[in-house]
């Protein structure tokens, strides 16, 4: 007998391995973090003694979900963006990046730990922050909480027609990361590029050229916007994925793009034949730009994941993301070519987890031995979610965040029967409450010089 750290087992396992296999009554066992083995729970218990061992015999473990595309700190627009000003040339510029300034530290780590929370409950083991205005907030918050995270900075030196001094921004992305970069299992330090509009050229290359210096991921908001190709094309005769991989992008990995919705035919080929991965945020990519070629095309060797992009728009909830997805990419594959059998459930399960983690560059996202042990563990005993005849049709289709009942993040059970253990979440919740006169002051402040008008 072998002795691991916890055994833990379920009424199914989904693994998303190479055969997407499927073990009910299954087990895990881990040590060090690790997965060690997964299989029947027979075979496992007969192997491997626990220091631990975790039963829950009615519920569904799967790799643990990524949020690809997040803004930890825009958590307090929540229900602020009312759909006047959805049409807003861009919204972001307008609002978004506006009320990142205004916020304060102060706010920024509420904002924080509300998202963590929220990914937390949602069985989010790992997020991709797109750049956060206080990025040592957040990475104080990841250590804290046990969630795994990539954190960056709010990489731009170009807002609203005026431009900041791009040395100045290199130096604080240099600081955060030697900083923060390796101080815990848990957190990753990349780079970002806000959008190819709101940077310099010379902060662009600057930036690509860190990630290809440190040897660390970079991810950018691009294909988000007609007047961003039009920008492009008309600066430097490429498309935007063009302009960038020639600056250099093709020598980082990994790199993540947000959206990419405007990407064209051969944008599509950059994406595979560098191993360059998209993520798609099916609700904020339908309500600000239209549906995604991800939904309809052929994403044969593409990584492809799913995201929230931040709390102001959804529930940071990745499964709840992944039925929008489904329903959208079946409507569009419908109206173009009558085509119902796309999208299948093992395929969104892979954009749920990172095209099964390999958007990360690390070895997350399945349950296969070698692999971070990082799972979600859900509640299929309820009368919204039985029968369950197909375990991966049933948490595509009807299992949320709602239904996560644990959550194990490299190893260690971050979330144990529905209570986080690494944060004071009654406490969030109070300063919530106590701090909505404050927030609302300053969106009224903010929205004051909006021509659309905040209903
Ligand atoms: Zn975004």
């Amino acid at each position: 007998m072998e002795r691991v750290d916890t055994v833990l087992s379920g009424g199914y396992v989904v693994t998303l391995d190479e055969f997407n296999r499927v073990i009910p009554r299954g087990a895990v066992a881990i040590r060090d973090g690790v997965i060690v083995d997964v299989g029947v729970e027979d075979d496992i218990r007969g192997r491997y003694v626990g220091e631990e061992v975790v039963e829950r015999r009615h519920h569904v473990i799967v790799p643990g979900l990524i949020d690809c595309h997040t803004h930890t700190q825009q958590y307090l627009l929540r229900s602020a963006i009312n759909d006047a000003m959805l049409q807003l040339p861009p919204v972001w510029t307008k609002v978004l990046v506006p009320f990142e300034r205004v916020m304060g530290e102060d706010l920024a780590r509420l904002s924080t730990q509300a998202s963590i929370l929220n990914m937390l409950r949602n069985g989010v083991t790992y997020f991709i922050e797109a750049g956060a205005p206080y990025p040592e907030t957040l990475a104080q918050e990841v250590l804290r909480s046990g969630i795994r995270g990539v954190v960056t900075y709010a990489t731009y030196d170009v807002a609203e027609g005026k431009v900041a001094e791009p040395g100045d921004v290199v130096r604080k992305v240099e600081e955060l990361y030697r900083s923060y970069s390796g101080r815990g299992g848990n957190l990753r330090v990349w780079m970002s590029i806000r959008q190819v509009m709101m940077v310099t050229e010379e902060l662009m290359e600057a930036v690509i050229e860190m990630g290809r210096k440190y040897g660390v991921g970079l991810t950018l908001h691009l294909g988000e916007y007609q007047g961003e190709v039009d920008y492009t094309l008309a600066k430097h005769g490429r498309r935007p994925l063009e302009y960038l991989v020639e600056r250099g992008l093709r020598h980082v990995k990994p790199v993540v793009i947000a959206h990419g919705v405007f990407f064209s035919p051969s944008e599509i080929e950059l994406l595979r034949r560098y191993g360059m991965g998209v993520c798609w945020c099916p609700t904020v990519d339908s309500w600000l730009m239209g549906p995604h070629w991800a939904g309809f095309t052929g994403i044969e060797g593409l990584r492809i994941g799913l995201g929230s992009d931040g709390g102001a728009w959804g529930r940071l909830d990745i499964l709840h993301e992944a039925k929008v997805a489904k329903a959208l990419g079946k409507a569009v594959a419908n109206a173009i070519s009558y085509f119902k059998a796309g999208l299948d459930s093992n395929a969104l399960l892979g954009m749920a987890t990172g095209s099964r983690g390999l958007m990360t560059g690390e070895k997350v996202g399945r349950v296969e031995k070698g692999y971070a042990a990082d799972l979600t563990i859900l509640d299929a005993r309820t009368v919204k979610t039985l029968p369950l005849n197909n375990p991966v049709d049933s948490v595509v289709n009807y299992l949320e965040g709602d239904n996560v009942t644990d959550v194990v993040i490299g190893g260690r059970l971050v979330v144990r029967n529905g209570r986080i253990s690494s944060m004071d979440e009654e406490g969030v919740v109070r300063e919530l409450l106590e701090r909505e006169g404050e927030v609302k002051e300053k969106l009224r402040e903010l929205t004051k010089q909006l021509k659309v008008l905040s209903a």
